[in-house]
């Protein structure tokens, strides 16, 4: 028998089933959020404890449930109680708390307050979100932040695993940092984000200088594992799956003033065969409509005007919800928001082209906050190859769905992902993406080669296409979609935008830059412009897809 320690995170929920089994009696006298246990020492009397418990009414889940949280092991949420009564079969009761957990831990005095922190972000706007997220934690726990890596004492990068290219940076970055660690002690390097999942020890075998491995659902632990790895020089890798965990934007500290990214679900269930996303990020999850709502409504209130609902795949938002309550599916929930008091502009992504039903068009077709842009990667313009990446969805289906959506949203800004070079793409493959591209007339177009991603179905067929046809590919698709963003941009002049002010524009003097509701980039001279005012600006001119105007 392995003792174990009760923690209550919430009022209790009370499963008679569950009292009859379990003595738990005592009241609550202060709540902590779900997801939201610090990982701090505990105090001696609980040391020996292997599992702890917290009860939640689970909003994720639609019915109430025992978080578990079988310490330095995984964490998992147990519902109904009977599933909870079986894991629990092996171990005893060692004791039960009636406070929140955070008072049960051992009070750290605050050495991180000079330990200056940098963190350098690789890959898509999930990451941007979470360093955001994880500079509110270590600001908040009395760390500094700086652009300087020369100032650092602890130095992490938030990793992306999508393509093979932003792997080699980040082993290329750890390998030149060997002798910066070795110079000063308590110096701390960190690992976090997709890399952090894919290797997770295996990153500590390949850099040993490396301290912390920290994968995205254990953000919430990062000041504290830095304090851990400077005082001890021990590496911790923390890279399991937190169903319940979401990164939130905290509205007394914004990184910008005027929007934000909202994660409003992860992981993804469509195992398209090239993609390491369901094994870095785990299995799709919907976080509940009225933490998203709340978020919003307070970072609203703060003055945030416009809002990017993120996930790897909005648009089965709701999907895993057990709970059918209001807010069931994508479009109810993209409704809610856009009509929250002070929310001017909402934008979503990523989209899967086989989930973007007729509801999802009309709601961006009816609701003004919406605005007329849309990110619908297709990845390639033959069937036979979207049937190989698991795609589940053909050109035809693709094709309709981007005439329906013409139909209905005016002026909309279409962009797409492609991949060039998957494996067994031949030349006419290759053209069917090429149609494709003069069928639909991309306002944008990301375009990638194939990078076979290690433990992919797509990284083990035999046909994978040679490094020089895929260079050729893919110099005559940017080609075109680069002539096709031209004469996008070209239907905007003389058209007047609505720009949300960004800031003083980079390059021009005596000038800002903005982004107009389809999301391209307009930059008009002025004085006096703050970030987040709404401007309308006359097009005059556009150099390759940034609109320069003046303001009305
Ligand atoms: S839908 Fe997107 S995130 Fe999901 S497996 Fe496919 S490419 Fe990856």
């Amino acid at each position: 028998m392995v003792p174990f320690t009760l923690f209550h995170q919430k009022k209790p929920f009370l499963n008679p089933e569950f009292q009859k089994n379990i003595p738990l009696t005592l009241p609550i006298s202060r709540t902590a959020p779900i997801g939201k246990i610090p990982y701090v020492p505990l105090k001696p009397k609980y040391q020996g404890a292997r599992v702890f418990l917290g009860f939640s009414p689970s909003p994720s889940r639609g019915e109430g449930g025992v978080r578990v949280i079988h310490r330095f092991v995984q964490t998992e949420f147990i519902s109904p109680t009977r599933q909870l009564l079986r894991v629990l079969k092996p171990y005893k009761i060692q004791g039960s708390s009636t406070t929140s957990p955070r008072e049960n831990m051992e009070t750290l005095s605050p050495k991180s307050k000079e330990k200056k922190v940098f963190m350098e972000t690789f890959g898509c706007q999930s990451n941007v979100l979470e360093s955001d997220h994880v500079t509110g934690l270590l600001l908040k726990d009395n760390f500094t932040m700086t652009q300087k890596q020369e100032d650092a004492d602890v130095i992490l990068f938030n990793t992306c695993s999508i393509r093979d290219h932003a792997e080699h940076k980040v082993f290329s970055r750890l390998g030149q940092l060997v002798d910066w660690k070795n110079d000063r002690e308590g110096r701390v390097i960190g690992i976090m984000g997709c890399m952090a999942t894919s290797y997770k020890d295996q990153l500590i075998e390949r850099a040993p200088h490396l301290d912390m491995v920290v994968g995205p659902d254990q953000y919430l632990k990062v000041p504290q594992v830095i304090r851990e790895a400077a005082g001890n020089g021990i590496s911790q890798v923390l890279a399991d799956f937190d169903p319940i965990y979401f990164p939130e934007n905290d509205p007394n500290r914004l990184s910008q003033p005027h929007k934000a990214f909202i994660e409003i679900m992860k992981g993804c269930d469509k195992f398209c065969t090239f993609c390491v996303v369901p094994f870095t990020r785990g299995r799709e999850i919907s976080r509940p409509a009225e933490s998203i709502l709340d978020e919003i409504t307070k970072i609203a209130q703060a003055g945030v005007k416009e809002v990017m609902l993120l996930g790897q795949n909005v648009n089965s938002y709701g999907l895993g919800l057990k709970s059918r309550g209001k807010t069931d599916s994508f479009a109810q929930l993209l409704r809610q928001v856009g009509e929250i008091k002070g929310i001017e502009r909402v934008r979503y992504m990523t989209s899967h082209p086989l989930d973007m039903p007729d509801d999802l068009i009309e709601v961006m077709a009816d609701v003004p906050a919406v605005c007329e842009s849309i990110h619908l990667p297709v990845q390639c313009g033959s069937d036979k190859v979207l049937k190989r990446m698991n795609r589940q969805y053909s050109v035809e289906h693709y094709l309709e769905r981007v005439a329906k959506l013409r139909g209905r949203v005016k002026d909309l800004f279409i962009t797409t992902d492609l991949i060039v070079g998957f494996p067994g793409e031949e030349e006419k493959d290759f053209q069917g993406t090429l149609d494709l591209l003069d069928k639909v007339h991309y306002d944008a177009v990301y375009s990638f080669k194939y990078s076979p991603r290690l433990g992919t179905p797509a990284a083990r067929m035999l046909d994978q296409v040679p490094e020089e046809v895929m260079d050729e590919r893919l110099a005559r698709l940017n080609e075109k979609a680069w002539k096709h963003a031209g004469e996008c941009c070209e239907t905007r002049v003389g058209k007047t935008e609505e720009v949300l002010v960004d800031g003083p524009a980079d390059k021009t003097p005596d000038a800002f830059y903005g982004k107009s509701r389809q999301n391209r980039t307009v930059v008009f001279p002025g004085k006096g412009y703050k970030t987040g005012d709404m401007v309308q600006v006359k097009i005059e001119s556009h150099k390759v897809a940034n609109l320069y105007g003046k303001t009305m």
